[in-house]
């Protein structure tokens, strides 16, 4: 990928970062800039519009600086500000929780919140993606308990945040990373076994490779071959799934080919059956069926004459880019598109598979136009336990699965809450006792003279409500003694 010459928004973002955080140091001992210039060069890595990587200089600049949103709206406009914006608030949910036990739960919270932010602009996230991957690059710089808890919420939030997004490369790094704070032993264990695992297979792989090269040759296929790292972590969730037994393991050992379209793809496949045997039930034609993150590959595990178990991933070379960097591989290839899309103020720049974020981003776009939407349910299989429901406005809400209006209602502010005299979902009129589901539009209607009664108590699924009405019928009471006396 080509180096294109650094703007003057960007040399002038990082003038104003490294003034900023001029007299600050890292736990490693450096200056501060060192970390925004590093997330900087991760974003460019990644192929990131000119606006995110602004952003990612100045990512830590209104939460620890002097500097403010307004000067960064000023000097860099509205688009930078907003991520700027989205990153630092972010990080502000999650300054509260010291607490390692209560920890995870908590930023699995925060997640949501990310979730809802990057309905607005997903850029945001791939922001915070490299601002935690450096941090856990340098990890070792931090106290234990500290190193532990980054790196456990890297594994339970960031690392499969990546994974949804098909960043396969940035999911390995992340996730080997901080696996081995949270379980060293285990780590070291795993990467020896894998080690060794490679020593022996090294020679018959070898002539596997060599026996599928001429065949390949011989069909007048174009290929790339190269043998796939298993990443650490992933083997120890393999083997916790297969009682620990790694010959249950068929992945092993496994062998990638790039080719250059999908028909050479099945051609591929049908060389390699006919050389080796395929095991039952492991053919995965994943281009036909593409994974929900949009991945995309062939796979099939076979047995070698020598009775060796290799598995083969068959891909074009599109595919293995999209596999590999997902999400910011096609910010790179649509940036044109998607600088233009932005600027004309629509959210259509995804080009990817990814229909959950497509959906939640269309449908809050649409809502914020005031154009009525077809209620096509939001795929969201993450959270599976919170449906996102949305204001008329086009602002998104999550919630518990089988939350209820008043919920909803509690959850915009209490004072919307105490005065509630009705509800209408997705247009109708509706009561008080109907479960919210997922994608509804959720509009309150209140009345001043209202006031919170008893028998809503029955009509509130989250503790959130039941807290904030239990409080107000409280007052209440003592009010109405109060008149009495
Ligand atoms: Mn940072």
């Amino acid at each position: 990928m080509e180096k294109p010459k650094e703007s003057e928004r960007i040399l002038k973002a990082v003038e104003l970062a490294r003034k900023a955080h001029e007299g600050q140091f890292r736990k490693t001992g450096e200056p501060y800039i060192v970390h925004p210039m590093a997330v900087k060069k991760i974003l460019e890595e990644w192929g990131m519009d000119e606006d995110t990587i602004i952003a990612g200089v100045l990512h830590d600049t209104v939460e620890d600086t002097s500097v403010t949103l307004d000067d960064i709206r000023k000097e860099f406009g509205e688009s930078v500000a907003f991520l700027v914006d989205g990153v630092t608030k972010l990080s502000t949910a999650r300054a509260g929780m010291r607490d390692i036990d209560t920890y995870l739960p908590e930023t699995k919270d925060n997640f949501l919140r990310l979730l809802i932010a990057l309905g607005a602009d997903i850029r945001v996230l791939i922001i915070k993606l490299a601002d935690r991957l450096h941090n856990i690059r340098t990890l070792s710089a931090l106290p234990p308990d500290k190193q532990k808890k980054i790196a456990k919420e890297t594994l339970e939030v960031f690392a499969p945040l990546a994974d949804r997004l098909n960043m396969g490369q940035l999911r390995v790094e992340m996730s080997d990373l901080a696996f081995k704070y949270v379980d060293p032993k285990r780590y070291d264990y795993l990467k020896n076994l894998i080690e060794e695992h490679n020593r022996q297979a090294a020679k018959s792989l070898k002539k596997i490779e060599g026996e599928i090269s001429e065949a390949l040759k011989k069909e007048k296929i174009k290929f790339e071959l190269s043998g796939r790292v298993k990443s650490i972590y992933s083997l120890h969730k393999k083997m916790a799934k297969h009682n620990q037994n790694i010959n249950e393991i068929y992945d092993l050992t496994a062998l990638r080919i790039i080719v250059e379209d999908v028909t050479t793809c099945y051609l591929v496949l049908g060389v390699i059956h006919s050389l080796y045997t395929p095991m039952e039930g492991r053919v995965k034609d994943y281009i036909a069926m593409p994974k929900q993150n949009g991945y995309q590959s062939i796979h099939t595990t076979v047995i070698t004459e020598d009775k060796r178990v290799v598995e083969f991933q068959i891909r074009t070379r599109e595919m293995h880019e999209y596999a590999e960097r997902g999400l910011a591989a096609s910010f790179y290839y649509n940036e044109q598109k998607v600088t233009e899309n932005y600027k004309a103020g629509k959210i259509e720049h995804l080009p990817t598979n990814l229909l959950w974020i497509t959906e939640l981003q269309q449908t809050a776009a649409k809502l914020r136009e005031g154009k009525k939407v077809d209620l096509e349910k939001l795929k969201l299989n993450l959270f599976a336990d919170k449906i996102f429901v949305y204001t008329p406005k086009g602002d998104i809400v999550d919630l518990p699965k089988g939350s209820l209006p008043l919920d909803f209602a509690y959850r915009l502010h209490s004072e919307i809450g105490d005065h509630v005299v009705g509800v209408k979902i997705n247009g109708k009129m509706s009561n008080l006792n109907k479960k919210l589901e997922q994608g509804d539009i959720v509009e309150i209607l209140t009345s001043k003279n209202q006031t919170p009664k008893s028998s809503w108590l029955s009509k509130i699924f989250t503790s959130h409500a039941r807290a904030k009405l239990l409080h107000r019928l409280n007052e209440k009471e003592h009010q109405e003694q109060g008149k009495k006396k």
